[in-house]
């Protein structure tokens, strides 16, 4: 839906992680909580983002705190301002409000002078080995690694040289200033980690300003540290690396040192140094997708889908358009919880919890996506009548629309058999149906072109209509409709999953996730729709009744050319493969 709904503040959620919060609270080791969200911006976020996002911002609102967004641009080569803009977009849409906007790149100049720090009390300094010497020097998980000749450089050497770093009179990649820490690590990230590197790169935010820009590791505790940030939450693969994050942190120790804040407070930032804590939680998976920005970058460059906001991308902006609610997400969130324990979540639980969300607001209108003409023969060639209906069974506030009915009608072909299955219960030759809101049909005739049921010829039973005596008489099966003069055009793009199978990450014969892309992901067909589902708004969700939840394109659909894209059936059709059927 268009509106977003606001997130979801209920404080019965619990997880190690919300229970590290409160009781930080309660022993008074802080009174106000900062959390932030620090993406990349070198892509578009995805499905995995959400959990993130989710966790970052709902912590800091269930207690009360805030929640920052950075962006981590310390890459610029990959980065750009396309993504940064969709970023901040996604995170709006997804119910979210951050405290305060800011950008790695925002800190430089409190990098540089940390870096400086470093260096004047031995704890960094500048190494000429080149990439794959340092990376010979760094040793293998069972052999320690050698320390670079470099290392015992005096602080003045060291200090001159990385000026002259930033001076630009050094060639790219010719030198790095490193951490001293320890070649012997049992931990190769403590192997004498780079702080910063040289790279001649135009930066999204800071333009040529730079030339040697400041590492991860480095960049990002100080980042959390400025910003004032109480708890630190990322995901398990950076546990490694916490013992670096709280050196950053510990060696340059911004709270007792808040001169190396000088640069930002003369650009008005407001600035709250704190030791931030880092607290590491298991990433979202969702099977037969993929979620990694460069896999999702390799589809959208080489063509295999229509773009980031593909409808079936697992991208916040392809979801988007799928037809994903942020409610649903925000769901989806709840549902999985938080926890160290690394899992495949199911993609059926994604699209259950779209169902949950849109059962209930989902406005329900009647489509035909499978047309077959059929013909009331004793109503006359020009009746005419509007019909009213519920806008949602269960939620009268939703209000009524008029449906018009007329002598001729489409209905789905499925809803008709000729030599009909075992336990068929709708439409058959001399059997009787349901027409939703219009009373019983008796199939009398089926008129054939070759072998193609052409047109079915069905005659109403009086009594059974609304209101008269009849109308509670039982028939087994009740179809939808709509009046073939009345009905409009639509195009209906049908999307089902990516990927055919569950784990399309695993290459390990040698096939892709390219291997695996279904070919039957998206499916156009043109739709008859009754007049009322054109009225509506690009990005509102409709039911169409006993075919599935729809939405209007939010970027091609119009009233006068409606497109609706089928964001999930009703029912999950993967398990009844699953079992065999
Ligand atoms: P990818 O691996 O897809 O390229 P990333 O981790 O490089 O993603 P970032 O922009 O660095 O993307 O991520 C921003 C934040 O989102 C990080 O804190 C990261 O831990 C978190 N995040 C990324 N992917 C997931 C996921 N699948 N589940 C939970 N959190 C995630
Ligand atoms: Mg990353």
């Amino acid at each position: 839906m268009s509106e977003p709904s606001p997130p979801p503040s209920e404080p019965t959620r619990n997880d190690f992680i919300r229970q590290i919060v409160r009781d930080d609270l309660v022993s008074g080791k802080h009174t106000a909580i900062r959390t932030r969200f620090p993406p990349e911006p070198n892509g578009y976020l995805h499905l995995g983002h959400t959990k993130a996002i989710c966790l970052s911002f709902g912590v800091a609102a269930e207690f009360g705190g805030d929640c920052n967004l950075r962006f981590d641009d310390t890459n610029p080569a990959k980065e750009d301002p396309e993504y940064v803009a969709a970023i901040k977009e996604d995170v709006h849409w997804l119910g979210y409000e951050w405290h305060e906007l800011r950008h790695a790149s925002d800190y430089f100049e409190v990098f540089y002078l940390a870096a400086e720090k470093l260096i004047a009390q031995g704890d960094a300094y500048v190494c000429d080995l080149s990439a794959e010497q340092v990376r010979e020097y760094r040793g293998t998980l069972t052999e320690p690694g050698r320390n670079s000749p470099n290392r015992e450089r005096s602080v003045a050497e060291n200090l001159d040289l990385f000026r002259r770093m930033r001076a630009g009179e050094f060639a790219d990649g010719a030198r790095t200033l490193r951490a001293k820490i320890d070649m012997a690590s049992g931990n190769i990230n403590l192997r004498d980690p780079a702080l910063y590197r040289i790279k001649r790169a135009t930066h999204q935010n800071t333009g040529d300003a730079w030339c040697i820009y400041p590492m991860y590791d480095l960049a990002h505790a100080l980042s959390d540290a400025i910003e004032g940030i109480t708890h630190s939450l990322c995901t398990l693969e950076f546990e490694d690396h916490r013992p670096l994050y709280d050196w950053c942190v510990d060696k340059v120790d911004l709270v007792r040192h808040p001169e190396l804040l000088a640069p930002l407070t003369a650009q008005g930032l407001p600035l709250e140094a704190a030791k931030p804590r880092q607290i590491e939680f298991s990433r979202l998976n969702i099977n037969y997708t993929v979620m990694s920005k460069r896999k999702l970058m390799a589809l959208v460059k080489e063509g295999l889908v229509d773009g980031w906001d593909d409808p079936r991308m697992p991208t916040l902006q392809g979801l988007r358009r799928r037809g994903y609610t942020p409610g649903a997400l925000r769901l989806l969130c709840d549902r999985i919880g938080i926890s160290k324990q690394n899992s495949v979540t199911d993609f059926s639980l994604l699209e259950a919890c779209l169902r949950e969300d849109l059962d209930s607001r989902a406005p329900r209108r009647l489509a035909v996506l499978n047309p077959l003409k059929l013909v009331i023969t004793n109503l006359a060639a020009d009746h005419e009548a509007m019909l009213s209906f519920a806008n949602h069974p269960k939620d009268a506030s939703l209000g009524n629309r008029e449906v018009p009915f007329s002598r001729e009608l489409w209905i789905e072909q499925d809803d008709f058999m000729r030599e009909p299955v075992k336990g068929f219960h709708r439409l058959m030759p001399g059997t009787e149906v349901r027409l939703r809101g219009v009373g019983i049909v008796r199939c009398d005739e089926v008129v054939l072109d070759g072998d193609q049921v052409r047109t079915l010829h069905c005659s109403l039973d009086p009594e059974s209509r609304p209101g008269n005596a009849g109308a509670e008489r039982k028939v087994k099966g009740t179809i939808h409709w709509v009046s073939a003069r009345h009905a409009l055009a639509a195009e209906v793009r049908l999307y089902d999953r990516l990927f055919t199978t569950a784990d399309p990450d695993d290459d390990s014969d040698g096939r892709t996730y390219r291997d695996y892309l279904n070919p039957d992901s998206r499916q156009v067909v043109t739709a008859w729709i009754e007049p009322a589902a054109a009225q509506t708004a690009p990005e509102q969700s409709l039911q169409f009744e006993r075919v599935g939840y729809f939405v209007a394109d939010r970027r091609d659909h119009s009233a006068a050319a409606p497109v609706f894209n089928r964001s999930v059936t009703l029912r999950d059709v993967w398990a009844k493969q699953a079992a065999g059927k």
